[in-house]
């Protein structure tokens, strides 16, 4: 055990008092003491390259969303009962991003709770309980929203309102049949809801399919679907909690991607660069029925100090040019990421939009079968490096890498040589 005993240590009475519902990454897990940009220290100071972190996007401890949260703390922190500037012109800057027909913001303070209550509006608006969602998709741990997120394990109940459809596949769907393949996946589960007596409320993805396993490609194969779901009386949520706030590059929202107009759109985790804050925008005339017989009431979700943080992440995309970097700096690691896979037939795809990447490591390239074994020891090959990254999708077998995105070209190359380094090694123990 390489941990340092104090680590261990800190393990022990972590277990004590958390529990078993806690989990850590990495098989030597890391004591993370100090952020900046995209490094991480840890308490013996050595340096790491976070490449996963998408909530600090504007990367650790950006002193922009320091001192707003910072100042803000120290002038006023109260919630949405009093007039405050800060919500409102929050608010009108996140809906200056949106399609036109988007024209309301709602707060809160999670991506589980911005959900939470895109479902409810959901369910409200078209008096209807069914939700259609992908196999492997996440979209919270609420009671209601964890019924959506499969990727927490069989065990989670699934009541009969809930529907999981093939999301797209890479590997084993040819781009141009991505599109028409969803839509019939959807067609059939409405089929399969409706004979049970359900109504489809929504059709909700996480528009770059993050834990299903990254697939933003080709662009615009989510319409059919969508156009279905509304041909049907449903409505199309986009969980933006993900691909949001420029992180694709090409376009500051992932649903824009495929040149749609989404009913709701949820959004969090960079939103506040760590500050708690999530929000909803949707259509106004799906909350003013719901806006007039329920009173929302987030106490967190807002606040003065949430606005102030959100509005200098849109400073700081802004400024920095960081959508132009997730765009230029994403393509240099695609590439790089492909030169790579040219040399090991273990890499059956690279996926990506901006910098948001995957790379799927199967055992066998003729069935491209699944290798986890392979991805778990890419992952912890690099974390022993010096370079942070994770796995996730169906076979845990799909590197999935997510800098802060001011992550810079000197940086992504330290990356590249990491994930070279892993795969060679790999490739010389299975030879020798
Ligand atoms: N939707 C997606 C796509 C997510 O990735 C997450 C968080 N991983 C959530 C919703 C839930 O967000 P939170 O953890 O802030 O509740």
């Amino acid at each position: 055990d390489r941990l340092p005993p104090e680590d261990r240590a800190l393990i022990a009475r972590r277990e004590k008092v958390l529990g078993p519902a806690y989990r850590l990454f990495y098989e030597e897990p890391l004591h993370i003491v100090e952020g900046k940009g995209v490094w991480l220290w840890d308490k013996q100071g050595r340096r790491y390259l976070d490449a996963y972190n998408n909530v600090a996007s504007m990367g650790h401890c950006h002193p922009h969303v320091v001192q707003a949260i910072a100042g803000q703390t120290a002038v006023l922190n109260t919630h949405t009962r009093y007039l405050h500037d800060g919500i409102v012109t929050y608010a009108e800057r996140l809906l200056a991003t949106m399609p036109d027909a988007l024209g309301h913001m709602m707060f809160a303070c999670t991506g589980s709770e911005a959900n939470d209550l895109a479902l409810r509006i959901a369910r409200s608006v078209t008096g209807r309980q069914g939700v259609i969602i992908t196999r492997l998709a996440y979209h919270g741990v609420t009671e209601s929203v964890s019924e959506l997120s499969p990727s927490l394990g069989d065990f989670v109940p699934r009541t009969s309102r809930v529907r999981l459809i093939d999301a797209p596949n890479g590997l084993r769907v040819s781009p141009g049949e991505q599109g028409a393949k969803l839509a019939s996946g959807l067609a059939q589960a409405i089929a399969e809801m409706r004979a049970d007596g359900i109504e489809p409320a929504a059709f909700l993805v996480d528009t770059i399919f993050s834990s299903d396993g990254l697939y933003p490609d080709p662009a615009g194969f989510l319409k059919p679907a969508v156009d279905l779901i509304r041909s049907e009386g449903g409505l199309f949520i986009a969980d933006e909690v993900q691909p949001g706030f420029a992180r694709t590059g090409d376009t500051f929202w992932g649903f824009q991607r495929h040149d749609l107009v989404p009913d709701m759109v949820t959004m969090g985790k960079p939103m506040g660069n760590g500050y708690p804050v999530s929000g909803l925008a949707l259509r106004p005339e799906l909350v003013q029925e719901f806006g007039m017989r329920a009173r929302y009431f987030n106490t967190f979700g807002g606040n003065p100090v949430a606005a102030a943080a959100g509005m200098a992440v849109m400073d700081i995309i802004h400024e920095e040019g960081l959508q132009e970097n997730a765009r230029h700096t994403g393509a240099f690691i695609k590439s790089g990421l492909e030169a790579i896979a040219r040399h090991h037939a273990t890499i059956a795809q690279v996926r990506g939009a901006g910098l948001f990447l995957a790379v799927e490591c199967v055992s066998d390239p003729d069935t491209n079968a699944p290798d986890a074994a392979l991805a778990a020891c890419v992952v912890n090959h690099l974390r022993r490096n010096g370079v942070l990254i994770s796995a996730s999708g169906p076979g845990a077998n799909i590197l999935k890498i997510r800098p802060p995105m001011v992550l810079q070209q000197a940086e992504a190359q330290i990356l590249l040589d990491a994930v070279n380094d892993a795969f060679a090694d790999h490739a010389a123990h299975r030879a020798s």
